[in-house]
């Protein structure tokens, strides 16, 4: 049977195992996949010893060690390379593969689950960390209208401007844009804060989505609605497509995730 793993920490709030278990289920595979708990500061020595005494086929990775899971992984995906970070490992023979499925994940859900199309779509980005680094790597392989990045830190912004050749706004800019999807990739929403974005960039577009995801809607999410987004969602489905992408690449199966996301849903709401 085989082996599979979610590393973070904290670990406990993690889906994964739910939403594995439900693609293998549905997929009639075997297979076994937990949560595991690292030391902060000790990724690689955990790996190392958790492979020798578990075996494992492959891992997922979370917050805070997608940095150590990208200096792991001795070969990369294209799309993991770029985004410098990789929640994904696979472990065959001596070959340790590291791959980045958050970008593909967050276009699987706008396209698939909302119907949003990115051909010749305005798309400005929030934030500039580890998730916007994510979606950039595969967001500017798209035929984008637009590709504009704001940050608080306006600096870190105008660093992935330059390394993913797109623009970095000061957020009182964006309100000059009428854009059709703005994505909250800041880590606001856990301290129920909002980015500053002004209410004049999230009038009538067409969809306004936090990777965040919870039981109650963020203080993002409650201020593109107020402001006039046609359409505000949290990134539910986006989790549940990036574990999608790690189970193909892991077991050569494109899982359908409807369901999964329903009974995740419900569960939410
Ligand atoms: P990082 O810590 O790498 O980056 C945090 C970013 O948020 C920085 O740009 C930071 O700005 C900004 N930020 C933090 N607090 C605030 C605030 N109060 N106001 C404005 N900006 C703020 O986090 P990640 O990029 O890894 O994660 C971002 C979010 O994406 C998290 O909420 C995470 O849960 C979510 N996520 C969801 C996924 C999914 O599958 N749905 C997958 C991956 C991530 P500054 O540079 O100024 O510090």
């Amino acid at each position: 049977m085989r082996r599979y793993c979610v590393i973070g920490n904290p670990i406990e709030h993690s889906l994964s195992p739910q939403i594995h278990a439900a693609f293998a289920r549905e997929a009639g595979v075997e297979q076994s996949y937990e949560k595991v708990l690292f030391p902060v500061g000790e990724f690689e020595t955990s790996l190392e010893r958790y492979r020798r005494e578990h075996g494992l086929d492959g891992a997922n990775v979370t917050v805070p060690f997608k940095l150590d899971a990208w200096r792991y992984a001795a070969e990369k995906t294209e799309r993991a390379r770029k985004a410098g970070a990789v929640n994904t490992l696979r472990f065959e023979g001596d070959t340790v593969l590291g791959d980045n499925t958050d970008g593909v994940g967050f276009i699987r859900d706008v396209e698939r689950r909302h119907g949003v199309a990115f051909a010749d779509a305005r798309l400005l980005i929030l934030g500039a960390g580890g998730a916007a680094r994510g979606l950039l790597a595969v967001v500017t392989e798209l035929p984008l209208g637009r590709l504009a990045i704001a940050n608080r830190t306006q600096a870190k912004a105008e660093v992935l401007a330059s390394e993913f050749h797109c623009e970095a706004l000061p957020f009182a800019e964006t309100a000059a844009e009428h854009w059709d999807i703005v994505v909250n990739a800041t880590s606001a929403g856990i301290t129920r804060d909002c980015p500053a974005v002004p209410a004049e960039a999230l009038a009538d577009v067409a969809l306004c989505y936090e990777l965040f995801y919870g039981k109650e809607p963020t203080a993002f999410m409650a201020f593109a609605a107020r402001s006039g987004a046609r359409h505000v969602v949290d990134g539910l489905g986006m989790l549940v497509e990036q574990a999608a992408a790690s189970f193909e690449l892991w077991r050569g199966i494109d899982p359908s995730t409807d369901s999964v996301y329903d009974m995740l849903r419900r569960r939410f709401s």
